[in-house]
């Protein structure tokens, strides 16, 4: 059997994930970690270019059990992937500084999405911010990833990592596999207020974590047609969020139709649209509540964590060193400790 081609995919650890995730890349990964040997970082590190206070670095802990714990309850099986740390393996970040010389200033600044991260994130563009496309070169080809899935806005990131592995082969000789990015169709889920997308800090959020009651009380209070006063006014369909979600979450197509007609021809009310889009997300959310529970001991993710931090830090010392020995890197160091071996033998014998 040919070997499994690679996937690496990260998230910064930012806590606790929503449906607008499960949408947006987790639902992906699910099916891909059948086809692909699966590598999912928790980016630390890149949490650093916009957030580094100690406040900020004192979550990570939490924020990382939580995110992976989201993950494996949402079905991403710890027995098929590696879920690992970024900061716990040292040699990212040597690989990241052997990184830097094969991209210019000029290449990065061109790009919009590191100007977009520094304006939502309120931060002046630094010098961290301006390499994290390096940054995430180096996470790509430490476990030499063949396939990264990602969105839109950060393909041109993982076109960075093409160019950097281009150039390295071309400089030093064949070592590094050149990834291919994967831009699926990846859908944004809209938010419980019906304005904005799906997000933890707009507080419209339906995390994947919430408990029943939780669930309910939050579509009880979604946004729908504003211009319907009362269940007999014909209401709208179109870019209601109550009818999206029920177009992804409610598997029962039939009454999601039944709905839809009967709110268009006003007769039936939010509460019952609303009660039945409960029901529909409780019943995708309760197998991750079940297996959440069984994953919650603490300790048990932690271990899951560093068992798979061990796995891809391996990983990386191997490429690492190939790298290193196609640079001619290696040998600097060797020749001139071989050197020093020779003096202190010498310096010995005339001791003597
Ligand atoms: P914050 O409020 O702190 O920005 P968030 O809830 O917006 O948090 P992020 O950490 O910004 O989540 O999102 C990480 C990734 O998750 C995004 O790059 C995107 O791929 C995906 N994602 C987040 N929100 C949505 C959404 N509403 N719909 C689809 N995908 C989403
Ligand atoms: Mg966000």
């Amino acid at each position: 059997m040919a070997e499994k081609k690679r996937l690496l995919t990260g998230d910064r650890p930012t806590g606790k994930l929503h449906l607008g995730h499960y949408v947006g890349s987790i639902a992906n990964r699910v099916r891909l970690q059948e086809e692909y040997d699966s590598f999912f970082l928790v980016a630390d590190l890149h949490m650093l270019t916009t957030k580094n206070t100690p406040e900020d670095i004192a979550q990570v802990d939490k924020n990382t059990r939580d995110m992976v714990l989201d993950m494996i309850a949402a079905g991403i099986d710890p027995d098929k992937v590696t879920y690992y740390l970024q900061s716990a393996i040292p040699e990212v970040s040597e690989m990241f500084t052997l990184f830097q010389s094969l991209v210019t200033v000029a290449r990065l600044e061109r790009l919009p999405s590191l100007k977009d991260m520094a304006r939502d994130a309120n931060v002046e563009m630094s010098f961290a911010l301006l390499g994290y496309p390096i940054l995430q070169a180096a996470d790509i080809l430490c476990v030499r990833g063949d396939l990264v899935p990602v969105g839109k806005d950060n393909i041109a990131h993982v076109e960075i990592t093409r160019e950097i592995a281009r150039r390295f082969n071309h400089l030093y000789g064949e070592t590094l596999p050149v990834p291919d990015g994967m831009v699926g169709e990846v859908p944004t889920l809209i938010g419980t207020g019906g304005k904005h997308k799906m997000s933890k800090s707009l507080g419209n959020a339906i995390m994947l974590s919430d408990s029943a009651k939780e669930v309910e009380k939050k579509v009880m209070s979604m946004y729908t047609d504003p211009k319907r006063i009362s269940a007999d006014v014909p209401g709208t369909v179109e870019g209601n969020p109550v009818f999206d979600y029920h177009d992804i979450f409610n598997p029962n197509k039939e009454e999601v139709e039944d709905l839809k007609t009967r709110y268009e021809a006003g007769k039936v009310g939010d509460v019952e649209v609303k009660e039945k889009l409960a029901v529909a997300l409780n019943n995708f959310l309760e197998p991750m509540r079940e297996r959440r529970a069984q994953f919650d001991e603490p300790g048990y993710v932690e271990e899951i964590i560093v068992k798979g931090t061990q796995v891809a830090r391996e990983e990386t010392q191997q490429t690492l060193y190939a790298m290193k020995k196609a640079m001619g890197l290696t040998g600097v160091w060797n020749r001139i400790r071989r050197k020093v071996e020779k003096y202190e033998k010498k310096k010995a014998k005339t001791a003597a």
